[in-house]
Formats: C-alpha cells, sequence, structure tokens
C-alpha cells in the first residue's frame, strides 16, 4: 500500500526505532509510548487489521504473537507480564489501519482497559 504509514516504516521510507525484525514481521517503539516499553508489531504485507491477517495468513499472525513474546523477552517485561493488544475499529481506537500488535509493559496495566 502506497499511502500506508505502518508500510512505510516496513520499507524504511519513515524512520522508526526498530526492535527486532523477521521474516514476515518488524517491531518497532511506538512514537508516543503509553508504557515503558511500547513496541508495535507489524506483518511486512498490508493487511488491515487482526482479522484479515488471520483469514489471509494465519502463519504470519502467529509471527506477530511470537515476535510480540520476544520483545517482551528483550524488554525484561515477560516475567512480570505485559499485554498484547489488537485496536480493531475505530470505536476501538485504531488509527493505522495496517494491523499491529501493541507490546505494553514496564507498569502496572489496569484491567478492564479503558
Ligand atoms: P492504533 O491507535 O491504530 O491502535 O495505534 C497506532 C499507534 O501508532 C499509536 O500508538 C501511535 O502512537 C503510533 N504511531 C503513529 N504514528 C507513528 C509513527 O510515525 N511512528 C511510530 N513509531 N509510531 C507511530
Ligand atoms: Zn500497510
Amino acid at each position: 500500500m502506497t499511502d500506508c504509514l505502518f508500510c512505510k516504516i516496513v520499507a524504511g521510507e519513515v524512520p522508526a526505532e526498530i526492535v527486532r525484525e523477521s521474516e514476515r514481521a518488524v517491531a518497532f517503539r511506538d512514537i508516543n509510548p503509553q508504557a515503558p516499553t511500547h513496541v508495535l508489531v507489524v506483518p511486512r504485507a498490508h493487511h488491515p487489521n487482526a482479522a484479515a491477517l488471520a483469514a489471509a495468513d494465519p502463519a504470519s499472525l502467529a509471527e506477530v504473537v511470537a515476535e510480540a513474546h520476544q520483545v517482551a523477552v528483550g524488554d525484561g517485561v515477560a516475567d512480570g507480564g505485559y499485554r498484547i493488544v489488537f485496536n480493531t475499529g475505530r470505536e476501538a481506537g485504531q488509527t493505522v489501519f495496517h494491523v499491529h500488535a501493541h507490546v505494553l509493559g514496564g507498569r502496572g496495566l489496569n484491567w478492564p482497559p479503558g
């Protein structure tokens, strides 16, 4: 997708602090972090949301989740606990329509979320 911010980050056309890269996924720090660890994990291929990715390429969705865990391990938050969030749709707060897992950790996380 030519006009997608996260496609541009994957392509290196928009700078980001890359944390991990795998065959099918890229992890980079959120520009407006909501926790000490706030990393976005995206598939390299453009899919608008998690359900679309699950339908089109379930192995890629699994890789996004596995990479999210490795991000948590790398940031030292895996043992204490972390949250993986896929905002899906505008009313849920999705603003970038290239599927991304938010990996949040390093502070107490309220439940239920706001
Ligand atoms: P959403 O609201 O769609 O679930 O999440 C989009 C996330 O992308 C937000 O947390 C926002 O801070 C982050 N974001 C928006 N623009 C950029 C950018 O240019 N670079 C990075 N690294 N993150 C961004
Ligand atoms: Zn995209």
